[in-house]
């Protein structure tokens, strides 16, 4: 048998949508929006499939797509890439991720990964002979120290997994911790894998910071996004891989044999999708910012301490203050079944020491889901 994956659970994400499946739940867990997404976006990808993009496109992706990529990140991060030889396309975040972890890591290397962790990253570490190093990153502000990394980077470090914008923690990283990261990363020649699907999610005016644009990074880091959380169409699973040439090379060859290729009409829409205005990625921003302020305020108001959140899908709530003497895990337990609201216990993302008095709720949801959501919990606490 597969010593690292036949002994895993099902992900929390498929557990917790089973469960509000079960019981007839409203799902305010697994992170995916509720209204259709962009007509335009959706519309072009149609368009593409009755127009002939059916048939195997460039393992690499298609040019367009690879072109509007770098565009697209010239513009919003002044990243310079060059869409040949720098970008890539993946079928989604998560092959990208596999792809680049197994082309970087090798057997007895020391993996980097933080405390709350996004589930696929440990697995394939793992699968690659890694071993991870974990950081544990805490409530509220979950920020990044130097007594923290000066613990774990050391001569076998091969590489970090960063996930910014961190879901669940819904914080977008400030310049300084990411110039903390770099310096780390270049002081013990780290490669830094970094999982910014959530990038252009962020609220209140906050701009997420690619790590690959903080100075001496430019060349040890590999960016990962995903079209699904740019354009709110989760399951396209459109993702993009873009590194210096010498690692998008070796990332390729393990995309080679995960995915090859990716739905060559969704690319041609994605392409599309890329170069939208300013205005639109602004608006999404603003409706998702309204989203958030309706369940902030809804669940303050029946009196779950609300943690802010700078980006993402998602906020957490902090069940420490209220004295129900049961974990996170326990609450989401009994909040599907008797409230039928679906959520997930944030200490689900970790693998040692866990945080287990914080909640997260997905918020990228209609007034009306949101609301009767409330309604629901309105007696919870
Ligand atoms: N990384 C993070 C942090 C995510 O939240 C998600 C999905 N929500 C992914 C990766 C996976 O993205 P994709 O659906 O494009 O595979
Ligand atoms: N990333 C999404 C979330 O955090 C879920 C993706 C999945 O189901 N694997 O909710």
């Amino acid at each position: 048998s597969n010593k690292v994956f036949a002994d895993l659970p099902v992900t929390v994400f498929e557990a917790m949508s089973q469960l509000a499946r079960d019981n007839d739940a409203i799902n305010l867990g697994q992170g995916f929006p509720d209204d259709p997404g962009p007509e335009d976006i959706r519309r072009t990808a149609a368009d593409a499939v009755l127009n002939g993009y059916n048939q195997y496109p460039s393992m690499m992706g298609l040019p367009e797509l690879r072109q509007a990529i770098s565009t697209h990140y010239a513009h919003w991060h002044g990243v310079q890439l060059d869409p040949l030889a720098e970008v890539m396309v993946t079928s989604g975040a998560t092959e990208a991720l596999a792809s680049a972890i197994l082309s970087v890591v090798e057997p007895g290397d020391e993996v980097i990964v933080f405390q709350p962790v996004y589930d696929s990253y440990l697995p394939i570490v793992r699968q690659a002979g890694g071993i991870p190093r974990l950081v544990r990153l805490e409530p509220p502000h979950w920020r990044i120290t130097e007594e923290a990394l000066r613990r774990v980077f050391n001569a076998k470090t091969k590489a970090i997994v960063f996930n910014n914008p961190l879901n669940p923690a819904a914080v977008v990283y400030p310049r300084e911790d990411l110039e903390l990261l770099a310096r780390f990363c270049q002081e013990f020649d780290a490669v830094a894998i970094c999982d910014e699907v959530w990038e252009h999610v962020t609220f209140d005016g906050l701009s997420h910071i690619p790590l690959i644009a903080i100075p001496g990074m430019r060349d040890r880091t590999i960016k990962i996004g995903s079209a699904g959380k740019i354009f709110s169409l989760t399951g396209w699973k459109v993702g993009f891989v873009c590194a210096a040439p010498k690692l998008l090379r070796v990332a390729a060859k393990v995309h080679q044999f995960l995915a090859f290729t990716t739905a060559p009409n969704l690319q041609v829409a994605v392409a599309y999708g890329l170069g939208k205005s300013d205005d639109y990625f602004l608006q999404m921003r603003k409706e998702l910012a309204r989203s958030r302020d309706r369940l902030a305020k809804g669940l303050s108001d029946i009196g779950f301490p609300v943690i802010r959140s700078q980006g993402t899908y998602f906020l957490t709530v902090d069940l420490s203050p209220l004295g129900l003497n049961e974990t996170d895990e326990a609450f989401c337990k009994r909040i599907v079944t008797d409230y039928k609201v679906a959520a997930i216990p944030v200490s689900a993302f970790y693998e040692e020491e866990p945080v287990t008095s914080v909640v997260r709720f997905c918020f990228a949801k209609n007034d009306r889901t949101l609301d009767t959501a409330l309604e629901r919990l309105s007696d919870a606490v």
